[in-house]
């Protein structure tokens, strides 16, 4: 395996790749890898003749108050992880100012208008930007085949998906599956935040995603009457607090008031300083309890 830190290097290694035909495939991630970002590296390795992984905590996605001074670091530990997956892996870790410059306020942004305004954009305003920033980036530099990406990051996936097509780019863009904990908390390097008491009140989440699953399985289609339902697991003492609950088609991320086949909810919500995200299909049978 081989630990890349420079895009000009990267750039070489790149065109040595497309001139010999590999297929490329790419797992942009924050490091601080856990299954989840596994299971995106692994399926690449599957796919692909390389796989490149980058690991960059990506300050433009950062709010002014959020946690990209305490987001955990850890690339050593990262880099041993790589190791033990059977295939040809490059770790690609640059530095700030090789991937943005000496002026990052000035440089170039990339805008999906309307979509990132909404849910998670509502209140992390700059975050789809600084996503599709440094995506577009990485993009432009590794130049894959295909691109994994968690169906964790709902809203993220689907609006990568849409700035992939709107800039005609010739990246196949896979989603895969959530991958949980066994109390069903959704994989997160921000879970390191959390104790276990935290942990417990976390997985409640989960919990409201399977009874929507349920109700759904058991004829309920109206997204209200399920939203009131699901909300009503969480007790007004408890340390989740939610931030939103939406019901929206899985394509265009358009609220759905009554729910079919391809409702996804997605949900988002905080303990203490800890902000969480989930989502599943609601008919999805594999969540019913
Ligand atoms: P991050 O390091 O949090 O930026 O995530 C990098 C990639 O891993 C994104 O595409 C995430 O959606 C994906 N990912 C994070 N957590 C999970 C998970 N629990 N299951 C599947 N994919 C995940």
């Amino acid at each position: 395996m081989k630990v890349v830190t420079t895009c000009q290097e990267m750039r070489s290694l790149i065109s040595r790749a497309k001139a010999q035909k590999k297929q490329i495939g790419f797992a942009p991630t924050m490091g601080c890898l856990h299954e989840g970002h596994l299971s995106l590296i692994s399926k690449s390795i599957q796919d692909n003749d390389i796989t490149i992984v980058s690991i960059f905590v990506n300050p433009t996605q950062f709010g002014k108050n959020e946690d990209f001074d305490r987001y955990p670091r850890q690339l050593q530990n990262d880099i041993k992880l790589l190791e033990k997956l059977p295939g040809v892996t490059v770790v690609f870790a640059p530095s700030y100012s090789d991937i943005y410059g000496n002026a990052p306020n000035t440089q170039t942004i990339v805008h999906v208008p309307h979509l990132s305004k909404l849910y998670c954009g509502k209140t992390r305003t700059n975050f789809f930007d600084g996503v599709c920033s440094i995506v577009t980036r990485l993009f432009n530099l590794i130049l894959p085949n295909r691109a994994y990406f968690g169906e964790k990051d709902f809203q993220q996936f689907v609006i990568i998906k849409m700035m992939t097509a709107d800039l005609l780019l010739n990246i196949n863009i896979i989603g895969l599956p959530i991958i949980r904990e066994i109390n069903g908390l959704a994989m997160s390097s921000r879970n390191q935040y959390l104790s276990k008491i935290e942990r417990d009140e976390a997985s409640l989440i989960y919990t409201m995603l399977s009874n929507a699953c349920k109700l759904f399985s058991e004829g309920e289609r109206d997204a209200d009457v399920i939203q009131k339902k699901i909300r009503g697991i969480i007790s007004h003492n408890s340390l989740l607090k939610i931030e939103y609950i939406a019901f929206v088609h899985s394509d265009t991320l358009k609220v759905m008031s009554q729910c079919t086949e391809q409702t996804r909810i997605l949900i988002a919500g905080c303990i203490n300083q800890t902000r969480l995200i989930d989502n599943c299909n609601i008919s999805d049978k594999t969540h019913l309890i």
